[in-house]
This record gives C-alpha cells, sequence and structure tokens, in this order.
C-alpha cells in the first residue's frame, strides 16, 4: 500500500501542469480538453465568479444575465459535451424560444421571428411578396455554408492561409468578396426584412457592409436552429461547463488577478498572483489578448499599441439591469428596437466614434420564459445599446440614454413603465475595462472582417515566448460563446501536441 501511495505521489510529481488566465467560456473549455488529457490544470479569475463576460447579477430578488443572453448553435455545445461523453441535459436544461424574438419598427409595428423556418418564410411573404421563396434558398445557401464553416472551417487554428482552401470555399470564393449587406439587398426590398436579415452579424462585432456574404451562416444559426433559451441563463452554461472541468480534476480559483506571466529564458514558467510566484509547464491566458500582452514584459509582446489601434473592434455596450414591479405587455423574451435607422448608429459605432443620437437598441425579458428571473407578478429586463469602444461613459451620459429607451419603450409598446421601476444598474465602457480588463471596454473582442479572420487574427500561440499560448473573442474564430468553446478546443490540441501527450 505504502509503495502504490508512494508511485501515485510520483506520477502526480511527474504531470505536466497548465495555468490558465481567467474562466471566460473559452478558458472553462481549455480546461476542460487539458484536464481530460492527463494535464493538472489550475484557473485563475481576477472577479469573485467563473463565467467571464457571463457573469450573473442578483439584486433584490431579481437575477440578470450580464453578458450573453441569446444560446444559438446548440451544435457546437452537444459537440463541446459529446468530446467528453456527456450530454448538454445534464449540465443545464434548454428551451426553445417560440416566438424566438419580436422587432419594433413603429408604434405598435412589429414582426414576431417565429421558433420554425416555414412560419418565418410566410412571415416574409406576407411583407413582401415573393420574399418567401427568396428566402428559403437564401437560408438553404446559409445552411450549406454553415457546415463548412462552423462544422470545420472554425475549427482549424488559424495558422496557414491554406486551412482556407479546399473546393467548397473555391466554389465560394465570391462570397467572400461581397458583402452580406449586398447579398441581401439584391433579394430582399422591404426595409424592414433587410433589416432582420442583417440583424445576425451583428454578433460578428462589424457592420453588415464590411462582413463577408460568407457569413450569412449566422442566418441559418438564427432561423435554421432558432434561439434556446438556458434556464437560469448563460451563467447556468458556464456553471455547467465548470462542474465538468471539476470532474476532470480542474482546480478553479477566484479573486486571483494575474499580475505578471514570468518568462525565464524566453520560455513561460509561471504567473505572479498577489505577489506570489506560481509555476506551470504552459501558461495560457482566456483573458483579453491585449491585456494578457501587458502582463510580459515589453520584449515579449508580439503586437504592439499601433496594430491594436488599427483593428475593427466589436462594439462597446451601455447595458442596463432593470427590476420592475409589474409585467411589461407587449414584448418577447428577446426584443429588438429597430424603429431608426441602422446606418447612422453604425457609423457612430465604427466611423467616427460618438454617443449616437437616435440608437437601436435590444431588451432582453428572461422572465417571461423563467420564474428564476424575477419575484413573481415582476419582470426582469435587460436593455443593450451598442456604442463606440473607448467612449467617455459618465453618470449623467448613462441617465440620458436610461430616459431615451424608457421613453421608447414606452411609446413603441404603448404602455407605461418609469414608474414600476425598482431599481436600475448600468455597466458600461469603464466597467468593462475594470471588471474584465477589456481593451478599450470592447464588449465582445475583435469583429470578424474579411481581413480579421483565421490566419489574420491574433494566433494562438506565441511566437516569442515558449509555452504560453491564447484563446477567446480576440483570437481565433471569434466573438460569441459558441467560438470561445471552439477557441478553448483548438488551443488545447496544440498545448497537448507542444506537451506530447
Ligand atoms: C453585453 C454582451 C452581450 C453578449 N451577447 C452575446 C450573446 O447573446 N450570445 C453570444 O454567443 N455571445 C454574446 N456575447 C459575446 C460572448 O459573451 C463572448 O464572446 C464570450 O463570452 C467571451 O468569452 P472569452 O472566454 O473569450 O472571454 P471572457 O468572457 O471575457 O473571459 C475572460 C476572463 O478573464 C478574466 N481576466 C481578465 N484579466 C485577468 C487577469 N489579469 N487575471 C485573471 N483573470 C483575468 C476576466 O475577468 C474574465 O473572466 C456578448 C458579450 C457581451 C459583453
Amino acid at each position: 500500500m505504502f509503495l502504490f501511495n508512494e508511485i501515485l505521489l510520483l506520477l502526480n510529481k511527474m504531470k505536466k501542469t497548465a495555468i490558465i488566465i481567467g474562466s471566460g467560456f473559452s478558458s472553462l473549455a481549455s480546461a476542460a480538453y487539458l484536464a481530460k488529457a492527463g494535464i493538472d490544470v489550475s484557473v485563475y479569475e481576477k472577479n469573485e465568479s467563473i463565467g467571464g463576460r457571463a457573469s450573473r447579477l442578483e439584486h433584490q430578488g431579481f437575477n440578470f444575465d450580464m453578458g450573453p443572453t441569446w444560446y444559438w448553435m446548440p451544435d457546437v455545445f452537444e459537440r463541446f459535451f459529446g468530446d467528453f461523453g456527456r450530454k448538454v441535459e445534464e449540465f443545464y436544461k434548454l428551451e426553445k424560444l417560440d416566438p424566438a424574438y419580436q422587432v419594433y419598427f413603429g408604434v405598435k409595428e412589429s414582426i414576431h421571428i417565429a421558433g420554425r423556418l416555414d412560419e418565418i418564410i410566410e412571415t416574409f411573404e406576407k411583407n413582401e411578396k415573393g420574399a418567401g421563396a427568396k428566402l428559403r434558398s437564401f437560408i438553404k445557401e446559409a445552411e450549406s455554408n454553415y457546415d463548412i464553416a462552423i462544422k470545420d472551417l472554425v475549427y482549424k487554428p488559424g495558422d496557414s492561409i491554406l486551412e482556407l482552401v479546399s473546393l467548397e470555399t473555391a466554389k465560394r470564393l465570391p462570397l467572400f468578396f461581397k458583402s452580406i449587406s449586398d447579398s441581401v439587398r439584391a433579394q430582399i426590398k422591404n426595409p424592414n426584412l433587410i433589416q432582420i436579415l442583417e440583424f445576425p452579424v451583428l454578433f460578428l462585432g462589424a457592420k453588415p457592409s464590411d462582413t463577408p456574404a460568407f457569413y450569412n451562416f449566422m442566418n441559418f444559426a438564427d432561423f435554421g436552429y432558432g434561439t434556446f433559451h438556458p434556464m437560469k441563463g448563460m451563467y447556468s452554461v458556464a456553471e455547467g461547463m465548470k462542474n465538468l472541468a471539476q470532474e476532470l480534476g480542474v482546480k478553479f480559483f477566484v479573486d486571483s488577478p494575474v499580475e505578471k506571466i514570468i518568462v525565464e529564458d524566453g520560455k513561460a514558467i509561471g504567473v505572479i498572483i498577489h505577489q506570489k510566484e506560481i509555476r506551470a509547464d504552459v501558461v495560457l491566458s482566456g483573458a483579453d489578448y491585449h491585456h494578457t500582452e501587458q502582463l510580459l514584459d515589453s520584449p515579449y509582446r508580439m503586437y504592439s499599441e499601433k496594430y491594436w489601434s488599427k483593428k475593427v473592434f466589436a462594439p462597446s455596450s451601455l447595458l442596463f439591469y432593470v427590476g420592475f414591479d409589474k409585467k411589461i405587455e407587449n414584448v418577447e423574451h428577446h426584443t429588438l428596437f429597430f424603429d431608426v435607422p441602422f446606418a447612422d448608429h453604425a457609423k457612430d459605432i465604427y466611423d467616427t466614434p460618438a454617443w449616437p443620437e437616435k440608437p437601436l437598441f435590444y431588451a432582453s425579458f428572461p422572465s417571461k420564459t423563467d420564474s428564476f428571473f424575477a419575484p413573481e407578478g415582476k419582470e426582469a429586463g435587460v436593455f443593450l445599446i451598442p456604442i463606440a469602444p473607448g467612449l467617455e461613459d459618465s453618470g449623467t451620459q448613462r441617465e440620458k440614454y436610461f430616459d431615451i429607451i424608457i421613453d421608447r419603450l414606452e411609446s413603441l409598446t404603448q404602455q407605461e413603465v418609469r414608474s414600476s421601476v425598482l431599481f436600475k444598474k448600468s455597466f458600461c465602457v469603464s466597467d468593462f475595462v475594470s471588471r474584465y480588463n477589456s481593451y478599450k471596454g470592447n464588449a465582445y473582442g475583435l469583429a470578424n472582417t474579411l481581413f480579421q479572420t483565421a490566419v489574420f487574427r491574433p494566433k494562438l500561440q506565441s511566437r516569442k515566448v515558449k509555452n504560453l499560448f491564447f484563446t477567446g473573442q480576440l483570437t481565433v474564430p471569434g466573438p460569441g460563446v459558441p467560438p470561445a468553446l471552439i477557441s478553448g478546443k483548438i488551443v488545447s490540441e496544440k498545448i497537448i501536441k507542444l506537451l506530447k501527450l
């Protein structure tokens, strides 16, 4: 028995070790894959809880997902848990939303997007003669792009342009050189339907006019697979992934901000947390890429300030988490307010950064579906206005925009809600910086424009420091929760290869 314990101890000592910085979805995914490969993994998160952008806010009996609220691409989550011989439903419960969402275009003028494609086609036909058939063929093309992109291309590490070259991508070459905006407008004329078809690519962080038409696979994610709600919210997905990782032996440490990555002889050998040195064979960071490089002495950084300043970042956001003392009428779980032209707002986000005059906004009322979010008879509302990263976000500015969205909500949905606001909490650019160490307070990373896709994105592996890796929304494949899971997988494969396991 004594000998057996000694051998176990020795084997444990010989185990390769990995430190993971941050506990967002990409870190959680990579933690699970590395542990499965036999690596001793420790995750260090600066905040009080895990989940990164998907933090949960609890207040006066209300709950709010602070970041992501749309659960799209269920196949990516199934594939993740499937890699461990497990099923999604062992970790959290999913509900398909029907209607998936509602889009307002004017006072009491809105379109409901159903949970089934056939019904969406009928809606399109009702709004524009002939648009139903056009939508059907558009979604068919989107589905075939989805099969190529999400089932294959996005799982490539972005090391070489050759990863993108195949017979299938060659056939679709023109789709990389025209925008999704042009491709939608060539088929659909009704401005409301155009806005609906341009909405999904906003998740990729750039303007539809700057996003290649190939990315219409997001439309298949939207209309083909549909929108799901994980019961108790997106944080429950992060918790599920953490539970899986813990079962595999991963250790989690919160309130543990990494202050420095230690490099010796050109190799990452550990980190400093609370002035204490912690060593490992490999360091992987899921924190924002730019911030991670600040944890290195400048000769070890791959990308200069100039490099980052020239990149197209996904927007930041002004968010409000609001507890209402009554149920809100005429809105769905996900409701988009597209009653003003997007072009002007997009200019303020991407071209000449400024607070928008007439912002589009999004609202989520998860308590419509899930009683976890609000006490009985009350409603939890999350409001999001996309804005340019780096803007000043004073308290008066936030108040001004709260008034704007409440006025618009009241007039578009024809009801009084202001007197029912029990509390509101806001979150904006400076909070993204202080809570997540986010570059210029970006909300969801580096946009997926053509020249910020795959091989053109910041690398998963440092070229200047051995055994240092990166994952998450600023590297491959891009912004969003499903891409974060994929990023965690592909970086783990690189690490496992390096450690020859
Ligand atoms: C408001 C908002 C709405 C969104 N909506 C959606 C949506 O509906 N659907 C969707 O799919 N995606 C959505 N996204 C995008 C999605 O949430 C992100 O792309 C994804 O969660 C990013 O995961 P990540 O692992 O890359 O990084 P993060 O979640 O940012 O995780 C990085 C972690 O690193 C930690 N960290 C930073 N510095 C340090 C340090 N020095 N030491 C230790 N830890 C550190 C941070 O605290 C954080 O926990 C949204 C994002 C936001 C902000």
